[in-house]
């Protein structure tokens, strides 16, 4: 039987909603949540996510202050303005965007947030309490993964609060921004959690981890990682990974870039149609799996909700100091 498809964009709506009303609550008491975000130079990556920023906080009715400077601005300046923003009462959350330029240093910049105004969980001080299993800014993708996991729990008439216990997790990646961090929320949840990573499959071993896996959740940034011989039959599948890619229309293999031919038939790619995929062969497994999420739609439709939470969380936080 194939998939249930988890529709993160419905999910997304919900909480949504949820937050909507707590909002309202915090803006009836006087509390305005406010995003700024931090940006030095012109790298595209971190000016996309800053204009996405930007439009988020307007759907969500969030204060937006943008501080962009040029790339050859101080370090001692960039954390002056730091600590300016740590010091502003509109400014709930602050979002560092980075790459920065290499004579800024990222933990630099990082350990100067205050811990209160860490909405994405980049301190160290907030991912050392997020290994203690008492996080307060849990961090947004991660976030968003266990939500989806949560929700799809209850619709099966399973109760979150222990679903995870017994549960066999296999988290493919080990980055800081995702693969470790939602390891920690899972463990933190009492499941059985493996972390699997670019060694494990270099040694020959990630199938060995990912097939005995009842929720498998996949953050590796590798388009087709995971196929259906990856995973067990009827688990349930998180993919996180967000990829551009080229499809070859010859052979219909996904290739990065339009500048080389196909790297499986060696045909033209220069008109080929580009799509955006995940980490996991989605038509392969979710005639496997029990449950997966589809990218886009997944994931990514509530990793911004998480955040938008934290900014509440945030906003408090300020107004009860
Ligand atoms: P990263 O490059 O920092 O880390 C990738 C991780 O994958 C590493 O830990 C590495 O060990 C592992 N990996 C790489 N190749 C592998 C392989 N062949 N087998 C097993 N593991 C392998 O990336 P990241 O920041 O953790 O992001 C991962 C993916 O998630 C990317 O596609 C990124 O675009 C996506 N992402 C999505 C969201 C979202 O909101 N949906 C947010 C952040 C990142």
């Amino acid at each position: 039987m194939a998939a249930k498809i988890i529709d993160g964009k419905a999910i997304a709506e919900e909480i949504r909603g949820e937050l909507a009303r707590e909002l309202e609550e915090l803006k009836s008491q006087g509390i305005e949540p406010g995003i700024a975000t931090l940006l030095v130079g012109d790298n595209f990556g971190a000016k996309m996510y800053r204009g996405a920023v930007e439009k988020f906080c307007g759907e969500m009715g969030f204060n937006y202050r943008e501080e962009t400077h040029p790339e050859d601005v101080s370090e001692q300046d960039v954390i002056a303005i730091v600590n300016s923003l740590n010091q502003d009462a509109q400014i709930s959350g602050i979002l560092p965007l980075r790459p920065f330029p290499e004579h800024i240093s990222d933990s630099a910049v990082i350990n100067s947030i205050s811990v209160d105004k860490d909405i994405d969980c980049f301190h160290p001080f907030n991912m050392g309490k997020l290994a203690l299993g008492e996080p307060t800014f849990p961090p947004a993708t991660p976030s968003a993964c266990i939500e989806l996991m949560e929700r799809y729990m209850t619709g099966e008439g399973i109760d979150p609060k222990d679903g995870f216990e017994g549960a066999e997790i296999c988290v493919v990646g080990h980055s800081n921004i995702v693969g470790k961090p939602v390891s920690f929320l899972c463990l933190n949840r009492n499941a059985t959690t493996t972390t699997a990573h670019v060694f494990t499959s270099q040694k020959g071993n990630l199938e060995k981890h990912t097939t005995t896996a009842d929720y498998l959740i996949v953050a590796a940034g590798v388009p087709n990682l995971v196929n259906a011989d990856q995973v067990k039959e009827g688990a349930v599948v998180i993919d996180v990974g967000i990829n551009r890619v080229i499809v070859c229309p010859e052979c219909q293999t996904y290739n990065r870039g339009k500048k080389s031919p196909c790297r499986q038939c060696a045909a033209d790619l220069t008109d080929a149609p580009s799509k955006t995929v995940g980490d996991v062969n989605f038509d392969q497994v979710k005639e496997k799996a029990k449950a997966i999420t589809p990218v886009p739609g997944g994931v990514g439709s509530v990793t911004n909700m998480m955040l938008a939470k934290n900014t509440l969380r945030a906003a408090r936080l300020l107004a009860e100091r």
